[in-house]
């Protein structure tokens, strides 16, 4: 329902614990276990069923792709040498760039051949094919609109090298294996935190909870309370963001007293953090194909043509396709307000709707009759108390500074310093949140915990362990 992927295998400390446990190995079939999903030519239909040929398709994955590299720092150039037609500064948006870089290519375009008429002239069909791309962005970035994703920072961000890989014994082994090595007990689960009351200024002894001297009291929502030296926070921006703005909900309500400092609650209010959602859907057996295609879809982007059977909500999903070659599952993306749309329906709406898109994409292809589906999963990150959501993004007027920011731990050490009193480390912040070029990731996060536990070690001194 979450993460599936190791981005990247090289340097990986994720691939090195799924080597280790041996997770990298499976009797049983996994998502993407073979390389279907590295498929170079998925089928590509637009609305209503034209299947378009890769001479159309490439050269606009092509053009997208050399943008988000350009984006990214990986090459210097784009495609078409049309970096110097797109002028980059300040305060804008991967959203923008990526229009400029449509804008300057439909120039070369417009110059090289003519307008056909019908449903599909080449113009429309450039636009929805680059549309195509930047939804598929929109799951990879979590950013609702990619008009609010910040373009510098996308250089800054980080892939590890190599293959990205699925994990076959699936994300939970990884936790349980780390889990392992705590004595039993230790992990309490459903204990829900909804108030972290901690002494930012000088800690006398009236002032202490009368917990001994541990300067940190955390309340629990079940009424029950206990006190610590150092707490490490982990919970997602997204109830970091509820918890700053007060958005009281009744089954968690998370913060701090007294509240976090000013700087603290700018970067968790600046840095952007999305909804993605995955669904799943089972074919039903009366669909007798060998195999189900990995499809692309191109969606109509003026309403004059839009058939109107295709609800909102469907419209920016880039791709269905199955799990593994030959998988009756199939797999689609959504992130944002459809994402959030997606959790809310109940699961006949989603059957109904996705048959209907699925069968009029597929019309004039050789599947016989409607496609139907008899099962489906979805997650629901959005409406999740626990999550608020999926991952984080620099959105537009944030930078990975904020990053940084929301990562230092509190009290100040500075303030501590000038005031010469008072329990330092008292809350610490990890979580892909918190890591300047990691974050979105199961390895962002993981490594950030790394760093807040050596930051404990170092200030007791514990150099050996
Ligand atoms: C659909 C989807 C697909 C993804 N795919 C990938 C992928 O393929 N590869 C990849 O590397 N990453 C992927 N990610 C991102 C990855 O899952 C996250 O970056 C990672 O899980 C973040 O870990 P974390 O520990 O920072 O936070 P989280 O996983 O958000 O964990 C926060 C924890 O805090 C707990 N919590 C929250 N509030 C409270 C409270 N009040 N009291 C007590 N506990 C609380 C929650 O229960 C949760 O256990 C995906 C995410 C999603 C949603």
């Amino acid at each position: 329902m979450g993460a599936t992927w190791i981005h990247g295998i090289g340097g990986s400390p994720i691939y090195e614990i799924a080597r280790e446990i041996k997770s990298l190995e499976s009797d049983q079939p996994w998502e993407c276990m073979d390389d279907f999903l590295d498929d170079p030519n998925p089928i590509t239909i637009a609305e209503n069923g034209y299947v378009l040929s890769p001479y159309i398709v490439d050269p606009v994955s092509n053009l997208f792709n050399s943008l988000m590299d350009f984006a990214k720092g990986k090459k210097k150039s784009i495609l078409g040498g049309i970096e110097s037609d797109i002028c980059v500064n300040g305060n804008v948006s991967v959203g923008s760039f990526l229009e400029k870089g449509l804008e300057s290519y439909r120039k070369l375009l417009s110059r090289k051949s003519g307008n056909e008429n019908g449903e599909w002239d080449k113009e429309s069909l450039v636009e929805s094919i680059f549309a195509m791309h930047e939804n598929a962005q929109r799951t990879y970035s979590a950013a609702n609109d990619l008009h609010k994703l910040g373009y510098l920072a996308e250089s800054e961000w980080v892939m590890f090298p190599g293959e990205e890989i699925t994990i076959a014994k699936g994300y939970s082994s990884i936790i349980e294996s780390l889990a392992s090595a705590l004595p039993s007990g230790v992990i309490q689960l459903g204990k829900k935190v909804n108030d972290i009351e901690w002494q930012p200024e000088c800690v006398t002894s009236e002032n202490k909870h009368g917990y001994g001297s541990r300067p940190v009291k955390i309340h629990f929502l079940d009424g029950t309370s206990m006190s610590a030296d150092h707490v490490i926070v982990t919970v997602s921006l997204g109830v970091l963001k509820a918890g700053v703005i007060n958005k009281a909900n009744d089954s968690v309500r998370f913060g701090f007293s007294p509240t976090l400092p000013s700087h603290k609650i700018e970067a968790i209010t600046r840095l952007g953090y999305g909804v993605v959602n995955k669904l799943f859907l089972k074919l039903s057996p009366d669909f007798d194909l060998d195999r189900f295609p990995f499809l692309q879809m191109v969606f109509h982007k003026s309403d004059h043509f839009k058939n109107p059977k295709i609800p909102w909500w469907i419209r920016k999903t880039a791709s269905l396709s199955p799990i593994y070659e030959k998988s009756r599952v199939l797999l689609s993306w959504f992130a944002g307000e459809e994402a959030l749309k997606l959790e809310s329906l109940p699961d006949e709406v989603i059957l109904d709707d996705v048959s209907t898109t699925i069968s009029s994409f597929l019309s004039q292809k050789d599947y016989n009759g409607n496609v139907k589906f008899e099962k489906v999963l979805k997650s629901g990150w959005g409406s999740d108390p626990l999550f608020m959501g999926s991952y984080s993004y620099i959105a537009v007027g944030s930078s990975s500074d904020d990053i940084d920011t929301l990562a230092e731990p509190l009290p100040n050490t500075k303030v501590l310093e000038s005031t010469k009193s008072g329990s330092p480390l008292q809350i610490l912040f990890a979580g892909e949140a918190t890591h300047r070029t990691h974050y979105s990731t199961t390895h962002g996060a993981y490594i950030s915990g790394l760093r807040e536990a050596n930051r404990l070690l170092e200030h007791y001194h514990c150099i050996d362990v």
